[in-house]
């Protein structure tokens, strides 16, 4: 590999083939919009300037490494030129971060103040463009905001594939558009066009006016949308910031969901499913056990079920497959030798949603199937003519396909008609109440951490099966 200088020293090129490449990699920053790792290269932003010895000032995300090439970052001549990008740049944004959900977060922001700091020369009132312009039932596109570095068209043609963007008319008349009259709705991915776009042109309508981000904070988490299992930051406000005015759920509430940069598993991307976590954890929650329909004690419901397990002649288990690894683990030990076990598929596709593709989507909707199957086997559900007791762990299961008589122990997360239906019903708590790991279906092992407070008369059902498994009157 060729050895460079930048700023006189030394460094590794490694397997980069490009200056900006091996500058990032080594902990030199230089600026860029266009560029994005997981994208081709245009080097249309014309930010990451460096100096080349001998050769003047040059764009970096394109400029290929050779054996002795000596770079300068942050030379007087890189920081006038990059300066006046910035102000070309500049010259017919809006600047309305007051008002636009990428403040904080914006890297046309943070390069100003860093390289730039003056206020504009121009006299010109700038260029008015379309402001809300809908891409699709979930992006607003705002024109003025634009500065056209084509990461997003970049995305579909060559991430997502679904080719919804272009860029119609040139110079400041230059748009971002779809593609004839296709938008991306189209496009399963379209969400992380708003996380790759540097500065708050594409924004989320769930996300539009919810929150500054300084006010939140990310916990990392696992998507169970599927088996890929991609690794996901769930962002809700911080404690500190917590509003007293506010429903506590609303303080803890999920306000966004962006991919947690795994590359063993996701890369940089999600699927806008996974986007929607939050929508999924915000159902009517069930925080009280039930004894045939009746509101009871956790304490007694506890009981309750530890009878029907003692009288059970015949008990199958229906174990989750949204359960994590230790939830899992916690079954096999305390109640494995007392029912027979099923794992069962606790999520379906739903109607319109994409079953599968090439690039993450997975057909099976349960984020720990692999991590299930490898303790209790892959074998379909299936019911003895004398099973006199079901387990039922988690969603996924049709009451009216049961056989008919059977009791029903029934362990659940929501406000369901079935929870009534079952003789013993006790709310169990949600991924983003606990802490755990998912095996996805290649085998990587996840974790994720609460961030929500679980319900007063939800338990954790790694501290219930055992229990379960105590004889009934044990302290529970
Ligand atoms: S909308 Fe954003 S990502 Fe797309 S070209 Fe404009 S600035 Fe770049
Ligand atoms: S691909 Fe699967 S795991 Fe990843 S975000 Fe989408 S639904 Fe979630």
């Amino acid at each position: 590999m060729p050895g460079i200088f930048i700023n006189g020293e030394p460094v590794d090129t490694g397997e980069h083939r490009t200056v900006l490449q091996v500058a990032l990699a080594n902990g030199f920053y230089v600026p860029h919009f266009c560029w994005h790792p997981e994208l081709s290269i245009v080097g249309n932003c014309r930010v990451c300037l460096v100096e080349q010895e001998g050769r003047g000032v040059g764009i970096a995300c394109n400029m290929p490494v050779y054996e002795g090439l000596s770079i300068q970052t942050d030379s007087e001549p890189v920081r006038v030129q990059r300066k006046a990008m910035l102000e070309f740049i500049l010259l017919n944004h809006p600047v309305d971060c007051g008002i636009c959900d990428k403040a904080g977060e914006c890297t046309l922001q943070d390069y100003h103040y860093t390289y730039n700091g003056e206020t504009a020369r121009s006299h010109d009132p700038k260029l008015r463009s379309t402001k809300f312009f809908p891409l699709s039932e979930r992006i607003i596109l705002d024109n003025e905001r634009c500065i056209l570095c084509s990461r997003c068209v970049r995305f579909t043609r060559e991430i997502s594939k679904s080719n919804v963007l272009g860029m119609e008319q040139r110079g400041d008349s230059m748009l971002v558009r779809p593609v004839e009259d296709r938008t991306l709705d189209d496009d399963p991915y379209s969400d992380n066009v708003i996380d790759i776009c540097p500065v708050g042109a594409l924004l989320s309508c769930s996300f539009q006016y919810q929150a500054r981000v300084w006010y939140l904070e990310p916990t990392p988490s696992v998507c169970p949308g599927c088996a890929r299992g991609c690794t996901v930051n769930l962002w809700h406000r911080k404690p500190e910031w917590r509003l007293n005015a506010l429903d506590r759920r609303e303080n803890t509430r999920i306000l966004r969901v962006t991919p947690l940069e795994n590359p063993r598993v996701n890369g940089p991307w999600i699927c806008n499913k996974g986007r929607d976590l939050g929508a999924l954890i915000d159902r009517p929650r069930a925080d009280r056990a039930l004894l045939k329909g009746r509101r009871v004690s956790t304490k007694e419901a506890i009981d309750a079920a530890r009878e029907l397990i003692l009288e059970a002649k015949s008990a199958v288990a229906l174990v989750s497959s949204w359960g994590s690894n230790e939830e899992l683990r916690a079954f096999r030990n305390a109640l494995g030798d007392t029912f027979t076990c099923f794992v069962k598929s606790d999520s379906e596709p739903a109607e319109n949603e994409v079953v599968e593709d090439d690039l993450l989507i997975r057909a099976d909707k349960n984020p720990n199937t692999r991590g299930a199957q490898s303790l209790f086997g892959t074998d379909a559900p299936k019911f003895a003519e004398d099973t006199d007791l079901i387990l039922i762990w988690g969603e996924g299961v049709d009451f009216g396909s049961l056989p008919r008589g059977v009791t029903v122990l029934f362990l659940g997360y929501w406000l369901l008609p079935e929870n009534g239906h079952a003789e013993v019903f006790i709310p169990i708590s949600v991924q983003t109440e606990r802490r755990g790991h998912y095996t996805n279906f290649e085998g990587v092992v996840s974790a994720f951490e609460p961030c929500q407070p679980r319900p007063d008369g939800v338990i954790d059902a790694e501290t219930l099966f055992p229990l379960l498994a105590a004889p009934p009157g044990s302290p529970a």
